[in-house]
């Protein structure tokens, strides 16, 4: 049995000392004053593959980790926003163009002391030209799969680079309005369904 890591010594919802005891099958620091229960660090980021005339597109990281490393562009997800939301903006705020999400096609997992989950999306072009976001990222540009091969990329981008070059399968494709347990709606990404 292990304690979820744990950075809080005070309740961020009352203000009283956390205690950790068992919940829910592991040690948990959770809040007797009040509901609170710590679950865990955890992040989420998106990236996208956007193929443009037989190119993919690609960002060079102006920031450490990875600095001076390619990589699909993409980010963090905010709070309230949809992953296909985000994934567009991230795109829009380091290169300048225009996409449309199409499928969910791979997803890393990384456990650790942030659990860390990265969604990639493919997307097609729609409009715009290239331009770095300087804060972002030192260069971006548009590559034949020869040519991704060619610079020092990360693992992950060349690997579902290549996969959505040589693989028709759509992914994941979205569907709106999913009623949850309890009522809300969601977003689900499924395979697609058969017409
Ligand atoms: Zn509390």
């Amino acid at each position: 049995m292990s304690l979820s890591t744990n950075n809080y010594r005070f309740c961020p919802q009352c203000g009283n000392p956390l205690h950790n005891s068992e919940l829910y099958g592991q040690i948990r620091s959770h809040c007797t004053a009040c509901s609170f229960v710590f679950w865990g660090n955890f992040s989420l980021g998106v990236g996208g593959v956007v193929w443009h005339e037989g190119k993919v597109l690609l960002v060079q990281r102006a920031h450490n980790p990875g600095k001076g490393v390619w990589t699909l562009p993409g980010g963090y997800v905010d709070q309230q926003e949809k992953i296909a939301d985000a994934v567009v903006r991230e795109i829009w705020e380091e290169t300048h163009l225009q996409t449309r999400p199409l499928s969910v096609i791979a997803l890393r997992d990384r456990p650790g002391e942030k659990h860390d989950t990265y969604i990639v999306f493919l997307l097609e072009y729609l409009e715009g030209e290239l331009l770095a976001d300087p804060e972002e990222v030192s260069d971006i540009g548009f590559f034949t799969l020869e040519e991704a091969q060619a610079l020092m990329i990360a693992e992950l981008s060349l690997s579902v680079i290549k996969a959505s070059l040589t693989q028709r399968l759509q992914g994941f494709l979205p569907k709106s309005g999913v009623a949850m347990v309890g009522g809300e709606r969601s977003v689900l990404y499924q395979i697609p369904e058969k017409t």
